[in-house]
């Protein structure tokens, strides 16, 4: 698809960022960009529209971008996956692990039903921790997940063998 390469020659690399050694690849300059931008959301449509989902997921921070023009156009809801203590309401929560420790995400009690199908949606995948955690969290409460979708993959970090035989699309390799 030639909106690829407008997609990702807008997608900023820097490097040393949050630590040393890290390339961190930052979206914010894709989102300066409309034409880049309204790609990569109509790219995500045009795969999800007809696959019934009712539900589009996505992580904090990054996917509370993208997920909510998803879930819009598609005509599902958008449900927060949020860092601990964020959500006021009672929450379920996934604790997953990092290189070093753990992390945890939470959603809120009674934001998704038994059997409905959810998109989950972030804007990177590294090592699948993250995905992974939010698979689970909806999993447990009864939602088919279809896919996990994101704009960027780092594929050296192997996260897509960490989803297993989840389906992972993303637009950025
Ligand atoms: P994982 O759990 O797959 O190892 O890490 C993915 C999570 O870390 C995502 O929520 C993503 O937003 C964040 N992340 C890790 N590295 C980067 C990066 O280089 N750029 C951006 N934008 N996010 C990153």
């Amino acid at each position: 698809d030639d909106r690829i390469a407008g997609i990702s020659s807008a997608i900023r690399v820097i490097p040393d960022f949050p630590k040393p050694g890290i390339m961190f690849q930052d979206i914010t300059t894709l989102l300066l960009d409309p034409v880049a931008f309204k790609n990569t959301i109509d790219l995500f449509v045009e795969r999800y529209k007809d696959k019934d989902i009712s539900v589009v997921a996505g992580v904090e921070a990054r996917g509370f971008i993208f997920g909510p023009p998803i879930a819009l156009a598609i005509g599902a809801k958008f449900v927060p996956m949020r860092k601990p203590n964020k959500l006021p309401g009672a929450v379920i929560s996934e604790e997953y692990s990092l290189e070093y420790g753990t992390d945890k995400i939470e959603m809120h009690v009674g934001a998704v039903q038994e059997g409905e199908r959810a998109l989950v949606i972030d804007d990177l995948i590294a090592t699948g921790g993250t995905l992974c955690a939010a698979i689970n969290l909806l999993e447990r409460v009864g939602v088919k997940v279809v896919e996990c979708a994101c704009v960027i993959e780092l594929p050296d970090l192997k996260g897509r063998e960490r989803l297993g035989d989840k389906p992972l699309f993303v637009l950025v390799s």
